[in-house]
């Protein structure tokens, strides 16, 4: 009777393990002549397809196994984005090595770090980060090999190195792809260490395959084979938020804009490659808005834009689907999530009948989350706060390709009902829309209250005469902190702290009113573009402190 009853109720279905190479064995078979465009460093164009890469991605494997890599080591890539990158990681991952992406901004001491705690045994680079890469190699024992994504002609000088195009030449193309387990890891790739050393996010074939499937969805980015989709966001931050798997899973074609990353460059590739949607961080699109503008030009084929990594102004929002008919998908998320936690694009019916400009205040939000995730809001005390859209509280995630444990830390980083606190302050509103207000080392606390400086930021930026606005917490004797507005104004603008004071009365309560404003010539970016707020506190807060 027991035997009966658990041949009945054992899975009846196939053990069709989830592993990354899936998404390029499909690509070739099922789309196998869609393009990967490249731009090259020369700034020339240089097309593959699926079937021919993903050709070549097995001829990388053949060249690891060859050489004796094991399954689980890791295999570092540091370049920009290119048909030859994305063979890189589906010939590293493919063959059960673990891809880890190096951001070539970091700081070099933090690269020497993340190297070295990753035992990186060899190292794919574009020959442009060659200077570099020969300063790191002395202080990092682990890594053998260097091999630049390049063909003879372009190979820098160096002890040890080899061009990608001859290594691969004539290699075998049936290295068994797929044979680790699905929970095994595939990529590594480390937060930017804004406070303490970098770390570890150990990305499992599984976790990616199903990441990849909730990015795809509908209401996500809604990617389709009709799409010809340019990945501006670099593969090393926080995995071009999935683009090579997804794009690879619907078969959609692949535009690799390199390393030229200006408003002619990108905006010469959206006509050139009818591309239909595009994702990259707000700073990027801004400059392509600006040269758009500037030179009085149309967007043919751009449908959509994904935006994220830093808030989404509404002078984007506006700029784009006013002016160009082109839809906003506002993404949030972070390298522990795979990164994609919500999305704020299509609205449901309950926001549409809203309104257009009600519509752009729900697209200025971060947006709901996809299946795949699940989120709560919490006080410090990790207890649950209402969706009313007005509480504040930590956020607080999980899923299955959202971090569980840091590589090589100790424990899990899961609260009691295992959710991961993702450091980030929102509200959630009832129609599950999530706001970032802040982040919890950069929220002020005035009186008590929190003030959301990411609020107040956002009103600074429209202002005509801002190209930037930070706000920071400035130490008050009596109410602890309060805020201090800095402006980077637009070149050639001049402006009074009595303007922009005057631009945010009205808009925000009147107690988060900051007590001066600064203008700077400069601010401060980490290494993913984003304002580096402790370098702001460390220049100004103690100079703007009132004295007791
Ligand atoms: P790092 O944490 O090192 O900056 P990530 O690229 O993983 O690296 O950044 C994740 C963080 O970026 C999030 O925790 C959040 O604070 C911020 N972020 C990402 N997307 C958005 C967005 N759309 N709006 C506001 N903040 C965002």
């Amino acid at each position: 009777m027991t035997d009966q009853n658990d041949i009945l109720l054992g899975d009846h279905m196939q053990a069709w393990s989830m592993t990354v190479d899936r998404f390029i064995t499909h690509a070739a078979r099922w789309s196998g002549q869609h393009e990967l465009v490249s731009r090259e460093a020369d700034g020339s164009i240089v097309r593959s397809t699926w079937a021919t890469s993903a050709t070549r991605a097995r001829q990388l494997s053949a060249v690891l196994a060859a050489a004796g890599i094991r399954p689980g080591e890791r295999i570092a890539t540091m370049a920009m984005n290119s048909a030859r990158h994305v063979e890189a990681w589906y010939g590293i991952m493919g063959y059960g090595a673990v891809c880890h992406t190096l951001n070539p901004r970091l700081f070099e001491d933090q690269l020497v770090f993340i190297i070295n705690h990753a035992s990186d045994r060899w190292l794919l680079a574009d020959p442009q980060f060659a200077p570099l890469i020969e300063k790191l190699r002395p202080r990092c024992p682990t890594l053998e090999r260097i091999i630049y994504l390049c063909g003879p002609d372009q190979l820098p000088a160096g002890a040890g190195v080899a061009d990608y195009e001859s290594l691969i030449d004539g290699r075998p193309t049936d290295v068994p792809w797929g044979t680790v387990d699905e929970h095994a890891p595939a990529a590594l790739c480390y937060t930017s260490g804004t406070t303490g050393n970098p770390k570890g996010v150990l990305y499992s074939h599984r976790s990616q395959v199903l990441h990849a499937m909730i990015c795809a969805q509908r209401d996500t980015m809604g990617m389709s084979v009709q799409d010809s989709v340019l990945a501006v966001v670099p593969m090393f931050h926080a995995n071009a938020w999935a683009l090579p798997f997804t794009a690879a899973a619907t078969g959609a074609k692949l535009v690799l804009p390199g390393a030229k990353l200006d408003g002619a460059s990108l905006y010469e590739l959206l006509e050139t490659e009818a591309v239909t949607l595009s994702a990259a961080v707000p700073t990027v699109w801004q400059a392509l808005l600006d040269f758009l503008t500037t030179n009085r030009l149309p967007l043919s084929t751009l449908r959509r834009v994904i935006i994220g990594g830093s808030a989404v102004t509404e002078a984007l929002i506006r700029g784009f689907r006013d002016g160009y008919g082109v839809e906003v998908l506002h993404a949030w998320g972070m390298t522990e999530m795979s990164p994609i936690g919500t999305i704020s694009g299509a609205p449901p019916p309950a926001v549409a009948a809203l309104g257009a400009d009600a519509r752009v205040a729900f697209n200025l939000k971060q947006g709901r989350a996809p299946f795949g995730i699940d989120m709560k809001i919490t006080d410090d005390d990790e207890v649950r706060l209402p969706q009313d859209g007005v509480a504040q509280g930590h956020v607080r995630v999980q899923g299955p390709a959202i971090i569980a444990r840091y590589f090589r830390e100790p424990g899990e980083v899961l609260d009691a009902e295992g959710y991961f606190d993702t450091g980030d302050i929102a509200t959630i509103d009832p129609h599950g829309y999530m706001q970032i207000t802040d982040r919890a080392k950069d929220v002020i606390k005035s009186g008590g209250e929190w003030i959301s400086s990411v609020e107040i930021e956002n009103i600074a930026a429209s202002h005509p005469k801002a190209l930037m606005a930070a706000v920071i917490g400035v130490p008050d004797p009596r109410w602890r902190e309060r805020p201090l507005l800095i402006v980077r104004l637009r070149p050639g603008q001049e402006a009074t702290a009595a303007e922009f004071l005057a631009w945010l009365d009205g808009k925000i309560a009147k107690w988060w009113m900051p007590d001066s404003v600064l203008f700077v010539d400069e601010m401060p970016l980490g290494a993913t573009g984003k304002l580096d707020k402790k370098v702001l506190r460390a220049r100004y807060a103690q100079a703007a402190t009132p004295s007791e």
